[in-house]
Order: C-alpha cells, then sequence, then structure tokens
C-alpha cells in the first residue's frame, strides 16, 4: 500500500534525477515537482527509478521521456489492454521498459521477430533505434525486471523496418499501440506508415509535439537549432488536427504528449 502521508513526501528529496524539469509545459518548476511528488514517484515502479537515476549520470539525460508523462502512458497501455507495441526512438529506455511493465507477460521470444512475420496474440514490443549503445545503458536493468523477453530491439532507422513489416499485409492492424520519440523531421512519416499498423481503436503516441513551448512562439525567437524541428512539430500538429482517420488529444504532459486514437 503506498504512503502519501506527508512525512513520506517530505523525505522524497529531488536529487540529479530530474534533468527533464526544464521541459515542464507548466512553466513553474514548483508545481512540476508537486506533480512528481505526490502523484508520479510514489508509484514508479522501482526499475523504472533506477533506470532514471542511471540516465541522469549521461549527458543525453534530457532526453528521457519525463515520469510523468510515463505514468500516463502506462495507464493509456492497460486501458486498451495493450499486448502488440511499436516503440520509435529508445535511447536508454524509459519509456521501452514502463512499456514491458505494462503489457501482459505472456511475451513471444525475441527469436520470433526475425523473419518480420509476427504471430498477432503475444506481447511483445518492437523497439527501434540505430543506437544501440544507449540502449545497453538501460539493458541491464530491464534484464532484472524479467521483461527482456518482450522486448525485439532492432538497431536501425526506423523507416525501413516499417515498410519491412508493411510488405506483410498479416501486420497490418495487428499493433494495439505505438510510441514515437525519435526525430522530428519524420513524425508524418511514421504517422501514416503506423496508422497502417495499429488497428483500428488503437492508439499511436507522439512526444514533444510542443516541442518546448516554441510551437506557440515567433519563429525568430527561436533559438537557430531548434528551429527545423519546431517547422516539422507544426507541420504535423496541424496535419493531425484535421486527420479523419484519428480522434486526438494534445496533452501537455512533459514536453507535449499527442495521442492519436485510430478510428477508420
Ligand atoms: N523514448 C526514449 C526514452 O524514454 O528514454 C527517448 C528517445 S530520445 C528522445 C530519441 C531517440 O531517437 C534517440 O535514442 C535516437 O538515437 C533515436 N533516433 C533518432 N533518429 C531515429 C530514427 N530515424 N529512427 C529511430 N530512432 C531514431
Ligand atoms: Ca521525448
Amino acid at each position: 500500500m503506498i504512503c502519501f502521508s506527508s512525512i513520506y513526501l517530505k523525505s522524497m528529496e529531488f536529487t540529479t534525477a530530474e534533468p527533464f524539469l526544464h521541459k515542464g509545459l507548466l512553466q513553474s518548476f514548483e508545481l512540476t515537482k508537486y506533480i512528481l511528488k505526490t502523484n508520479v514517484y510514489p508509484r514508479e515502479p522501482s526499475p523504472l527509478k533506477e533506470l532514471r537515476e542511471v540516465t541522469a549520470k549521461h549527458p543525453g539525460n534530457f532526453m528521457s521521456t519525463t515520469p510523468d508523462s510515463g505514468q500516463l502512458m502506462g495507464m493509456l497501455l492497460k486501458l486498451i489492454n495493450a499486448k502488440k507495441t511499436i516503440e520509435i526512438g529508445v535511447y536508454t529506455g524509459y519509456s521501452l521498459l514502463l512499456t514491458a511493465l505494462s503489457i501482459p507477460h505472456d511475451a513471444m521470444g525475441i527469436e520470433l521477430i526475425r523473419n518480420i512475420k509476427l504471430p498477432t496474440d503475444s506481447s511483445m514490443i518492437i523497439a527501434i533505434d540505430p543506437n544501440k549503445e544507449t540502449y545497453e545503458i538501460g539493458l541491464p536493468i530491464i534484464q532484472k525486471a524479467g521483461v527482456e523477453h518482450k522486448i525485439n530491439f532492432i538497431e536501425s532507422q526506423a523507416l525501413p523496418v516499417l515498410d519491412k513489416l508493411l510488405q506483410n499485409k498479416d501486420n497490418e492492424g495487428s499493433f494495439d499501440f505505438a510510441f514515437v520519440d525519435a526525430d522530428k523531421e519524420n513524425y508524418l512519416n511514421y504517422h501514416e506508415r503506423l496508422l497502417k499498423l495499429v488497428k483500428v481503436g488503437g492508439l499511436i503516441v507522439f512526444d514533444n509535439t510542443l516541442w518546448g513551448g516554441t510551437v506557440a512562439q515567433p519563429e525568430e525567437a527561436v533559438s537557430e537549432d531548434r528551429k527545423e524541428s519546431r517547422r516539422s512539430i507544426i507541420e504535423f500538429n496541424n496535419s493531425v488536427s484535421i486527420d479523419q482517420r484519428i480522434e486526438i488529444a494534445l496533452t501537455p504532459s512533459g514536453d507535449g504528449l499527442t495521442i492519436c486514437r485510430r478510428i477508420r
């Protein structure tokens, strides 16, 4: 049973494991901390906490999915009883591990993915990232949590993998859930392919769709290194807002999380 007493909350100190706090779109560190302290950290599974703390020591730590977004994703995965999922952009694996912990435990073995013909009745995650080194930072924690058998990590750019999956008609409409957290320039390309792979009623969730709040700022106010991705995110947001194949909810969790539900 989780204890929400004030003594318990006071004992939770914020240390180095919150490199993502600057992303908070609530524009208030205090409010973001309040949400984490009262509702997120007390319920964060211990393997995720360990992975977050290990990731905090890595120079790319700001890329990790924020724990509040993770909590929301875990809830979505359970609400739709997701079994088969796709993850684009793994980094050290925070969102991957939370997905593995949230789907049922009857996963298939890793070897079954190799011919890209997927059985439809077992839990599994296809996780794609060209950077295996960062995945290997989190891998020991994933193994210790006993969920590695649910993960098929593919070291690759995502588009060729999605295209290969689509070459097999059996894969169409066979996934329950997809999480996209990679190169923003390809969000619309991922969206088109995932709409074929995810079933009607399934979810495709895109991270960073408010891009640090820059989507609502004039371009000249945005730093050069953020401009190209900002343009891609704005184009993506405009496109999904009129896409009749999906229902959407853009939530101000973390850096913005757009939840798309396929309806046709
Ligand atoms: N979801 C991760 C987490 O919770 O820690 C964070 C992902 S991080 C923001 C983005 C990742 O996308 C990086 O690990 C990067 O290597 C990967 N990436 C970049 N371009 C990619 C591509 N074309 N296909 C797949 N992954 C890509
Ligand atoms: Ca992200």
